[in-house]
């Protein structure tokens, strides 16, 4: 009796013929396949000469305005009309350090080109990421310039090689800093690196921008932890100043029934197993929790195979916090969705079998504004599934409160100066997720940017407790 699995209709199901999982090669491909591939060399020409090069040294460009790292759009598309790629890709670079990563992952349509000005002409917008990703991808073909020796300026550490970091470390290059940048991870990237979909990036170009970086004379080095206070006075013997990029921590949890089953999963390491070629066998029904990641998970457990994927949600679509056009992409490509249902339990004997779900009604808006979810009694029901993934977010890396004098966090964000990032504590600086609480790569960059500002400012100043 032992093995029986224990939800009734999941025995149902279980003598139905079940459809076969792809072949794993047929999955990887699936799962890497681009969402936007790259342009050829006659695209880009002809989608550049749609650009009306908006803008002037009056007032910025509408595109440039809603981009957080600022890049000169109109100027590198202009570049690549002019059938100058690799220009076109400096431009962008000058900006931008992760500017390939970015042309990639950047919600494209929400920022720049939402702004641009053909949409409010009752045109299609600009297709500005596949452009810069032409522009980028001219640039690093190009082979990587040899790194330079590290500035003789003053010394600053960089904690964490993700987009923060990276930014950060960039900047302070440019402004004639010896930047070093330490990684737990044996590569650069942090999230992007994974967690961000496989098939919006799964490596590249990374390791080309971090080759950019270090030719700039940023020194990185990987598989080292920063892992309390004595790791941390060892930085500050060394160092001038410290930016904290260290990002968000483990997922959350939704602290239920269960979640020691196989089959259930949390967001990041499902994630970071496809990425590296690990595919979970996720058998033909996953259930996934959450808002904003629940989408890139959904949409990979439909690349996996699975036949019936459905988001739980315990508000309703008009709170869902993803992107509108992720929403519909992610129904497009079959996934379901749950409104007004919370998991209650993760139901099985020797393996998940099935989520207990409740629904939910909207009560009185909570500390976030939205319309706190209140149970319904009695509507509890049994949602048969092979495979659960809890998608509800990051905790905060709160340690660090204690490893340094100082440095507070406020609603599980470090408390910083959002100008300069500068904390409590005047020689560490922060920026991205850690300070914002997860937003996105081009945040993470535009705070890299603005701490490296800060810290020249903080330097030049006398600052240095060394
Ligand atoms: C599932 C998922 C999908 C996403 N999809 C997108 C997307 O499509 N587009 C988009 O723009 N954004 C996306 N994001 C958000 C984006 O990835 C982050 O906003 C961005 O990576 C934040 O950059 P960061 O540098 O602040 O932090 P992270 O990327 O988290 O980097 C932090 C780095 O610090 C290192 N670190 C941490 N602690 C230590 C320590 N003690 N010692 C040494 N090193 C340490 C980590 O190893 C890591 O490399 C997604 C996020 C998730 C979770």
């Amino acid at each position: 009796m032992g093995t029986q699995p224990i939800v009734p209709s999941l025995r149902r199901a279980a003598s139905r013929p079940q459809p076969a999982p792809p072949a794993a090669a047929d999955a990887w491909q699936a799962m890497t396949a681009e969402l936007k591939p790259p342009l050829t060399a006659e695209e880009a020409m002809a989608e550049s000469y749609r650009c009306l090069l908006c803008g002037g040294p009056y007032a910025q460009a509408p595109c440039v305005v809603a981009c957080p790292s600022e890049v000169d759009i109109p100027g590198f598309i202009a570049a690549i009309g002019e059938g100058d790629a690799r220009r076109a890709g400096e431009i962008v670079f000058a900006h931008n350090p992760l500017g390939g990563t970015c042309a990639r992952v950047c919600p494209t349509e929400v920022l720049c080109e939402a702004a641009c000005v053909l949409v409010h002409e009752g045109q299609r917008a600009v297709d500005i990421g596949r452009l810069q990703r032409y522009a980028t991808d001219a640039l690093l073909a190009a082979p990587a310039p040899s790194p330079a020796p590290a500035p003789a300026g003053r010394r600053v550490a960089v904690v964490g090689a993700g987009p923060a970091g990276m930014a950060c470390a960039a900047r302070l290059a440019e402004l004639g800093y010896a930047p070093t940048v330490f990684d737990e991870r044996p590569e650069e990237g942090g999230l992007v690196r994974y967690a961000i979909a496989p098939y919006r990036e799964l490596a590249d170009p990374l390791p080309a921008e971090r080759r950019r970086l270090e030719a700039l004379g940023v020194r990185f080095v990987f598989g080292h932890r920063i892992d309390g206070p004595q790791a941390l006075r060892a930085l500050e013997a060394e160092f001038d100043a410290v930016f904290l990029g260290v990002g968000m921590g483990e997922d959350s949890s939704a602290g239920i029934e269960g979640e020691h089953l196989p089959g259930v999963w949390t967001s990041l390491p499902f994630i970071e197993a496809i990425k590296a070629g690990r595919l979970p066998e996720v058998g033909a029904r996953v259930a996934v929790i959450g808002g904003n990641t629940a989408m890139d998970v959904a949409r990979e457990a439909v690349r996996l195979g699975a036949r019936e994927v459905t988001v739980l949600y315990r508000r309703t679509e008009a709170e869902m916090p993803a992107f509108r056009h992720e929403v519909e992409e992610a129904k497009a490509e079959g996934v379901r969705f749950s409104w007004l249902t919370a998991p209650l339990r993760f139901v099985g004997r020797d393996r998940l079998e099935a989520v207990e779900c409740r629904y939910m009604r909207l009560g009185e808006p909570d500390a976030s504004g939205r319309r706190r979810p209140e149970p319904v009694p009695g509507t509890e029901f049994l949602l048969p599934v092979d495979t659960a993934v809890e998608a509800i977010g990051q905790r905060p890396r709160a340690e660090f409160a204690q490893w340094i004098e100082g440095l507070r966090f406020e609603g599980g964000r470090i408390a910083c100066d959002p100008a300069t990032g500068q904390t409590d504590n005047p020689r560490y600086f922060a920026g991205g997720d850690d300070v914002n609480g997860g937003d996105t790569v081009v945040e993470a960059v535009r705070w890299g940017k603005a701490a490296a500002e800060g810290i020249d400012r903080y330097l030049r100043a006398g600052g240095s407790g060394r």
